[in-house]
This record gives structure tokens, C-alpha cells and sequence, in this order.
């Protein structure tokens, strides 16, 4: 069993993009940073990119030649990339710089996964349908004021994220699937999920027909078309939080049988 992968990530139009990807031949990530709110000192001198940088290039060296559990080594990634800022940052302030991780790593066999924060995880079956494997703690905080949201945060009761934590790893959803389960997954970032749980253009299998038939950049498209139709109305008559447009990240993996499809499968 090998896997064809495809990815694509962009900017919110006009920024940087505080999502990161990365993909070996048996495993990728996504991360999708968080910028501290206006007005809350965060204690430390980087930006978001710097941080989700940093943290990807831990993870990956780590994918790259450790076999230990996810979430040992996300704990690992994490207080290296503390670390690396410790001496020019306070890594005690709560509000340092953090992101979601969403990874997956494979083999002929198995898909081993694991979720911390709002990157979802969308699975395909051979029967068509597709479920998503989400940590939706953020989606059910009881106040979502900067200060009561920086409480919560990497404590028990709150949330759960990547920053200078490295427990965080272990409240994380971590599962396995069977590979021969799986016609084909999908790793996100919540700029790409709200092709689904924010505009409702589909639900989780259309959006893996989008990626397989056109590509993971067409469902970025899509979403920035949506964003575009959105109006204010909307936004207040369903209490839409988040931004109006969000760095958008979405990783393909095709599970195929040795000898069998081609590329054209993940290109349409
Ligand atoms: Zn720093």
C-alpha cells in the first residue's frame, strides 16, 4: 500500500500565513497558529510564523526517524521549540504563541492520528461516506472574552494547544484506523473545514470529492468564494465567530493498492 499526497495552503488575502504543512512519505501535519488577541501582552518577541515554523521542523525531524507515539513525540516537539525561545522569551506567560496540530502517520496497515485544537481530521470509507475526527473543545468554551479565553487555556476544563506545554500532547484525540478501512483522508486546517461547518457547501464527503477531483487548491477556492459572499447579515443573524477570511490548509492522502491509479487520481 503506498499513499498519494497533495497539498495546498494560503494566506488570509493580504497576510502571513500562520498555517504550516509538511508531509514525509509516511506521514504529514498540519498546524494552524493562533495570534494572541490585541491589547494581551504574549511575553514573547516572535511572530505566529515563527512558532509554527519551528514547531513543524521539531515534528518533522522527529516523523523522520522516531517510532514513538504521537503524542510523545508532539510532547518532545513542544519543549523543543520552547526551548528555542527561552532565553530571549518568558515561556511561562500563558498567552505565548501556540497552534493546533493535526497528523497523521501510515503505513501498509495502519493509520495512526492525533488532533489537538480546531484541525480536523476527515475520514473516507469505501461506502462513500466520510466522518471528521475533530478536538472541538474551543467550540464549547463558556465565554469567549480574550482574558477568559487566555484562561482557559492549556488548563483543565479549558483547552488544549501547542505552545510551551508539553502535556498538552496527551490531551490530544489520538486514534488508529485500519488502512484497508480508508479510500481516503484528509488533514485540515479550520480555514479549510469551513467549506463544510461554516458555509455548508457540503458535508465531509463532498468536501473529499472536491480534493480528490480537483485538488485540495480548488477547496480553498471555494471557501474564499464563500468568504466573499458572506455578508454582515449573516454573520450576525447566526453568530458567526472567527475571522471574515482565515489562512486556509488542506492535505489529501489516497491510499493506493500497490501497482494500481496513477497521479491523475489526485489531479482529476
Ligand atoms: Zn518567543
Amino acid at each position: 500500500m503506498t499513499f498519494f499526497v497533495s497539498f495546498a495552503t494560503v494566506p488570509t488575502p493580504g497576510g502571513l500565513n500562520e498555517d504550516y504543512v509538511a508531509v514525509g512519505p509516511d506521514w504529514a501535519l498540519v498546524l494552524d497558529g493562533a495570534t494572541a488577541p490585541t491589547g494581551i501582552e504574549s511575553g514573547c518577541i516572535h511572530n505566529v510564523p515563527w512558532l509554527v515554523g519551528n514547531l513543524a521542523s521539531c515534528l518533522a525531524s522527529r516523523l523522520c526517524t522516531e517510532s514513538s507515539d504521537l503524542a510523545d513525540i508532539l510532547a518532545s516537539a513542544i519543549e523543543e521549540t520552547t526551548s528555542r525561545h527561552a532565553d530571549t522569551c518568558d515561556t511561562r506567560n500563558p498567552a505565548s504563541p501556540s497552534s493546533t496540530v493535526a497528523m497523521a502517520r501510515y503505513d501498509g496497515s495502519t493509520i495512526e492520528y492525533l488532533t489537538l485544537a480546531d484541525s480536523p481530521i476527515v475520514v473516507g470509507a469505501h461506502n462513500g461516506r466520510a466522518h471528521a475526527i475533530v478536538d472541538d473543545r474551543t467550540a464549547h468554551l463558556p465565554s469567549y472574552k480574550p482574558e477568559d479565553v487566555r484562561a482557559a487555556r492549556n488548563s483543565p476544563g479549558g483547552f488544549w494547544v501547542a505552545s510551551t506545554v508539553p502535556d498538552a500532547a496527551y490531551q490530544a484525540v489520538v486514534g488508529t484506523l485500519r488502512t484497508a478501512d480508508v479510500s481516503r483522508l484528509a488533514i485540515l486546517s479550520d480555514g479549510s473545514a469551513r467549506y463544510v461547518d461554516r458555509f455548508g457547501l457540503s458535508d465531509w464527503s463532498g468536501l473529499l470529492n472536491v480534493m480528490e477531483m480537483s485538488g485540495p487548491g480548488e477547496l480553498i477556492e471555494r471557501v474564499r468564494a464563500a468568504e466573499m459572499l458572506e455578508t454582515e447579515d449573516d454573520r450576525r443573524t447566526r453568530k458567526l465567530r472567527g475571522k471574515v477570511h482565515d489562512d486556509a490548509t488542506a492535505v489529501l492522502l489516497l491510499p493506493v493498492a500497490k501497482g494500481a491509479g496513477t497521479a491523475q487520481r489526485v489531479h482529476g
